[in-house]
């Protein structure tokens, strides 16, 4: 278990990272949302991070993310479903997370938007479209090919407000390896904001491992499991 002062120690790395890249970057460190990346941690622990100022917490499973939600108080945080998504599960994810980051194909997001109108009308769900940049290593994501197809679709869905870009790449050796996949994503947000007339300004890419390469190449949200909340419990 973290005591009291470790928990604070990795929660101010992490804020000093995310503020030294962002000043390398010639940004504005409140341009960047952490968001504490939390599966098979624990709500009391979580609760300790909310304390010191974590607002955003991203869930990959379902029922567990609902658990949580029961246990820590609701309006102290900003929720995200940052996990593969299931089909038969876009009910409860609709109804339960303020931001989607992973939506890679149309059934998804019509039962998605169809959901949420149901439960929450007067507030769509932020989406993000999860695109797929290693296509020989990963089947999630949508393809580049496919990428304007979706996004035609979610503008037509009352239920979602498609906000941007997510990605999840496999493990580079290098910053530079790194920030060339980042810079991808960037490029085509650029695209489709211009290809669609669109405003899109988020890009939730970044982890512990690559969270620097990522704010340099204009992340708007990373997603910081292990770095922050230390080693996942077993
Ligand atoms: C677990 C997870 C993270 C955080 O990963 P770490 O390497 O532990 O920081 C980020 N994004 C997604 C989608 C995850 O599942």
């Amino acid at each position: 278990m973290l005591t009291q002062a470790q928990i604070e120690d990795r929660y101010f790395q992490i804020e000093h990272r995310i503020q030294t890249a962002a000043q390398q970057a010639g940004r504005s460190s409140g341009e960047i949302t952490l968001i504490g990346a939390s599966k098979k941690q624990t709500a009391a622990l979580l609760g300790q991070f909310l304390a010191l100022g974590l607002h955003d917490l991203g869930e990959n499973y379902l029922q567990e993310a609902i658990e949580k939600q029961d246990t820590l108080n609701a309006s102290d945080v900003c929720w995200h479903f940052i996990g593969g998504i299931q089909s038969r599960k876009s009910k409860q994810i609709a109804e339960h997370f303020e931001w989607v980051h992973g939506i890679d194909r149309n059934t998804v997001a019509e039962k998605l938007s169809r959901h949420r109108l149901e439960s929450i009308q007067d507030k769509p769900i932020n989406g993000l479209i999860q695109i797929n940049v290693d296509a020989q290593e990963s089947k999630s994501g949508v393809s580049l090919s496919e990428i304007s197809l979706l996004v035609e679709k979610i503008l037509s869905l009352p239920g979602i407000h498609l906000r941007g870009l997510m990605l999840l790449p496999a493990p580079r050796d290098t910053v530079e390896e790194q920030r060339q996949v980042f810079a991808r994503a960037r490029n085509l947000l650029d695209q489709l904001n211009s290809e669609f007339d669109l405003v899109l300004d988020t890009l939730s890419m970044g982890m512990s491992g690559d969270l620097e390469a990522a704010i340099l190449e204009g992340s708007t949200m990373v997603r910081i499991g292990t770095d922050l909340f230390g080693p996942r419990p077993v």
